[in-house]
């Protein structure tokens, strides 16, 4: 019998993990994959990620996986190229990191497990246990062989197509039709000064970050009316999108596209009820939406933290764990959904004039 099953692995799953078995509590992390595995998710880690892996002592060992710091964000949209320099941010992070995800991901279950925790890998979770109107566990296989594991809470934390939220018909709190496609992947001979990007106005995103192995990530957005028509020719939509800045396809051209483009046209907009008896959702799983401005794993690292520090309390003897599991929803709804429109106010590619006015004032300032 565990305190806490937490499902899935990753950025909202083995923080999770780790915060609860740092508190002492028996805690079991399964996930159907074996780790170092890449993902097809992107990993640019905002301010927000950067402070919480400071605070959770990972930062250091992000950046001794030869991840190259950030220092500037450079965006142009359209009105020509606006540079913030980290070092001039209020929040004290001067610099972000993009760390592939084969990296990252490891670098959290190994902080779990050295926190304590217990890890399966290759542990498929198939369904829930119910007890008297709640979730007491979880059911799964593993090399062939099917697992019953009881806890007090299991926790999904397994992405957007949860099974744990599917099992326990986590009612839909808000939601938005899929508003683009994404498509990326890693060149070498592309130097890249941070975060560079631009914005074509209702047509396209641009990205490009520096990651590990001197690889540079380049990464473009676009409407999903149009995902058919670039699925079909990945090279031409690729060419026709560069087309649309040329500083960008003049750089990224001079390079070598390293691996295969990664890309999907699934980037739906969900937020899921984020908890309930025996239950809660963390990350995605609770709260999946477009990747526009890339909050997701800041937000599943905001979220381990909260259901840690909401489940610590509600696990004390005589605690109410059903209130901390409440005030976790609560407080997750208030933390996410503002997150969550502002993903998909960015997904629409058309900035407010508000945006331009503020860029216009900064550009003086800093003339
Ligand atoms: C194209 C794209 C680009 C993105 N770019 C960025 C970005 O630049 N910056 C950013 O902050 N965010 C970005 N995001 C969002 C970010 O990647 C996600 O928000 C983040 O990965 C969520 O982490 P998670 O741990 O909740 O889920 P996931 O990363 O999806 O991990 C879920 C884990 O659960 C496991 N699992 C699933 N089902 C089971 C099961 N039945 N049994 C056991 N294990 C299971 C999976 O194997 C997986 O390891 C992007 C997303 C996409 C799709």
């Amino acid at each position: 019998m565990y305190d806490v099953i937490v499902v899935g692995a990753r950025c909202a799953g083995s923080p999770t993990a780790m915060l609860l078995a740092r508190a002492g509590l028996r805690v079991l992390l399964v996930d159907r994959v074996t780790f170092p595995r890449d993902t097809f998710r992107n990993h640019a880690i905002l301010s927000p990620g950067t402070l919480s892996l400071t605070s959770w002592g990972l930062l250091d060992t992000v950046i001794a996986s030869n991840c190259p710091p950030v220092r500037t964000v450079t965006f142009d949209f359209g009105d020509g190229p606006l540079v913030e320099r980290l070092d001039s941010r209020e929040d004290g992070v001067d610099a972000i990191y993009m760390p592939r995800r084969y990296v990252l991901d490891e670098i959290l279950v190994n902080a779990a497990i050295t926190a304590g925790a217990e890890f399966r890998p290759a542990f498929t979770v198939t369904g829930l246990v119910w007890e008297h109107g709640r979730v007491a566990g979880i059911e799964g296989r593993s090399g062939g062989r099917t697992f019953t594991e009881r806890a007090s809470v299991v926790v999904g934390a397994d992405g957007h197509r949860s099974v744990v939220g599917r099992a326990v018909e986590a009612p839909v709190v808000r939601e938005h039709p899929v508003v683009t496609f994404g498509y990326y992947s890693y060149f070498s001979g592309v130097p890249v000064g941070g975060v560079e990007g631009w914005m074509t106005p209702e047509t396209s995103l641009h990205l490009m970050f520096p990651t590990n192995d001197d690889l540079t990530c380049v990464a473009i957005q676009g409407p999903s009316s149009g995902y058919a028509a670039f699925k079909a020719d990945i090279a031409a939509g690729f060419d026709a999108y560069l087309d649309q800045v040329s500083v960008v396809a003049d750089r990224v051209r001079a390079g070598r596209r390293e691996e295969r483009w990664l890309g999907t046209g699934d980037l739906p907009n969900v937020v899921r009820q984020a908890s309930g008896p025996g239950w809660a959702l963390v990350g995605d799983a609770g709260c999946v939406k477009d990747p526009a401005p890339a909050h997701g794993i800041s937000d599943a690292f905001r979220d381990a933290q909260s259901l840690s520090d909401a489940l610590c309390a509600g696990l004390a003897p005589g605690a109410d764990l059903d209130a901390a599991l409440a005030d976790y929803a609560r407080v997750r709804d208030e933390e996410a959904l503002p997150s969550f429109e502002a993903a998909v106010a960015a997904a629409s590619l058309a900035l407010p004039p508000e945006v331009y006015e503020m860029r216009a004032a900064m550009r003086a300032q800093l003339a």
